[in-house]
């Protein structure tokens, strides 16, 4: 089933079937999580009008030239879910199955995302309908080119400042800043982040979203007194969060024994050699393609086993709705680690918190990727570099801060980790709105 596909499947429980219906609308699931928070908060409703809505939904059409001389068109969306913390902020994901009210989910949960580590911007996000992996280079270029021109009334360093999602990169980001440089006549790297370092990236952007998933597992892991070294640990998901997060577990003594990509799920009891799978997948057009024949791992028949495994840590770093009502009653794991965002649906929440799961929700553990993107605005800003120290010990204190007045709120009210840190966004967004008030 696609990632935002809905089913009305009634749900079947203790034999009988309820008329109770799961969803599978990223949005919708988006908007639960939501009231869930303001009803711990008991805002009121001018408050809720203030802050929950998207601010400006753009969509286009962008006709490229392909190779074979012919034109094509391409839908595609940019989302501003708030700028009332700061300028809306996040990824552009190339990737089929796009629909805008993933986008809009994805918005919304960027705004909940700065706000819960305390970076002054809003939220945003972006996608294109394609499959990339259908397009040459050149095709790549003009399409990521048309679609920041089609955009460059709406976005700025003050206005949107795009980044790296699913299925795109620092080339990607290249482009980008160059389309909105050169249409500007002025070098504005600050326009977007996640750019490769020599034209104006940060160090240690690369490897920031699972710097922070690892920075809250730590918290985590002394929380519930669980040793990090030796644990065991499967991962959905090997593309930049997941990947990175499985090598520094690695390097932190855990033990990753499962790993996945769109090829399959790939499992070894003793292990995985993250450093042989991520040359494998280097040197395998970026994919896993046949690691089994390595010898150091075998292939699981279906992937979604892996969410099932006996481990301790289970972190899925790919799409949204892969934990749903259906296989989250069979999850062991002892702590979820979401470096994908919106993994597990609310249904599936429910069923984790009674069995007492600890799930580490995604706008706090995925957050350490815009936190380093902040850092790579204030740079841009600044026209000053920092070392990667200074980088790492800056994000690691924005994530512990995330992480601490998440666990404070979690206890101080009695809820879940997920609802704790809606609540802690959503107190400082309601604060921002009203310090604000209305312009007209
Ligand atoms: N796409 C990443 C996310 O979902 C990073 C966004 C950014 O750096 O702006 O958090």
């Amino acid at each position: 089933m696609s990632p935002t596909a809905k089913s009305t499947k009634p749900v079947k429980k203790n034999g009988r079937r309820k008329r109770r219906y799961m969803t599978m609308n990223a949005y919708t699931n988006a908007m639960l999580q939501f009231d869930q928070a303001v009803e711990v908060l008991g805002l009121t409703p001018d408050q809720v009008a203030m802050i929950k809505d998207p601010r400006k939904i753009i969509q286009v059409s962008l006709p490229i030239r392909m190779d074979d001389g012919s034109i094509r068109v391409f839908q595609a969306y940019r989302v501003q879910h708030s700028i009332v913390r700061g300028p809306a902020k996040g990824g552009v994901r190339f990737h089929p199955k796009v629909t805008l009210d993933e986008v809009k989910a994805l918005a919304f949960w960027m705004t909940m995302k700065c706000s819960v580590v305390n970076v002054p911007f809003g939220g945003g996000k972006g996608g294109i309908i394609v499959d990339p992996r259908t397009l040459s280079l050149g095709e790549l270029e003009r399409l990521s080119r048309r679609y920041f021109a089609a955009l460059a009334q709406d976005i700025g360093p003050d206005q949107d400042v795009p980044a790296p999602d699913v299925n795109t990169n620092p080339q990607v980001m290249a482009w980008f800043m160059d389309t909105y440089s050169m249409r500007h006549g002025a070098h504005t790297p600050a326009v977007v982040t996640g750019k490769p370092l020599e034209i104006g990236g940060s160090r240690g952007r690369d490897i920031a979203t699972a710097q922070g998933t690892v920075y809250c597992l730590v918290e985590a892991a002394k929380h519930l007194d669980m040793n990090l070294e030796g644990a065991t640990v499967a991962i959905q998901g090997f593309g930049n969060a997941g990947a990175n997060s499985a090598e520094l577990l690695r390097k932190k003594g855990a033990r990753i024994v499962a790993i996945s990509d769109i090829t399959g799920a790939y499992y070894n009891k003793k292990g995985i050699d993250i450093k042989a799978a991520v040359e494998w997948k280097a040197d395998h057009d970026v994919i896993l393609t046949d690691f089994e024949t390595t010898g150091k791992a075998e292939k699981m028949d279906n992937p979604m086993d892996l969410l099932e495994l006996p481990v301790d840590i289970l972190i899925p770093a790919a799409l949204e709705n892969q934990v749903t009502e259906e296989n989250a009653g069979r999850v062991q794991a002892k702590i979820i680690a979401e470096a994908a965002n919106g993994p597990l649906t609310p249904a599936a929440d429910q069923i984790l918190n009674k069995n007492g799961t600890f799930v580490i929700p995604d706008i706090l553990c995925n957050a350490g990727g815009v936190t380093v993107s902040y850092f790579e605005w204030v740079q841009n800003r600044m026209g000053f570099y920092w070392p990667k120290r200074k980088v790492t010990e800056e994000l690691h204190w924005f994530m512990l801060k995330g992480f601490k007045s998440t666990l404070k709120a979690s206890l101080k009210h009695d809820v879940p980790m997920r609802v704790a840190a809606f609540v802690v966004a959503i107190e400082r967004l309601t604060k921002a709105a009203e310090l604000r008030g209305l312009y007209m």
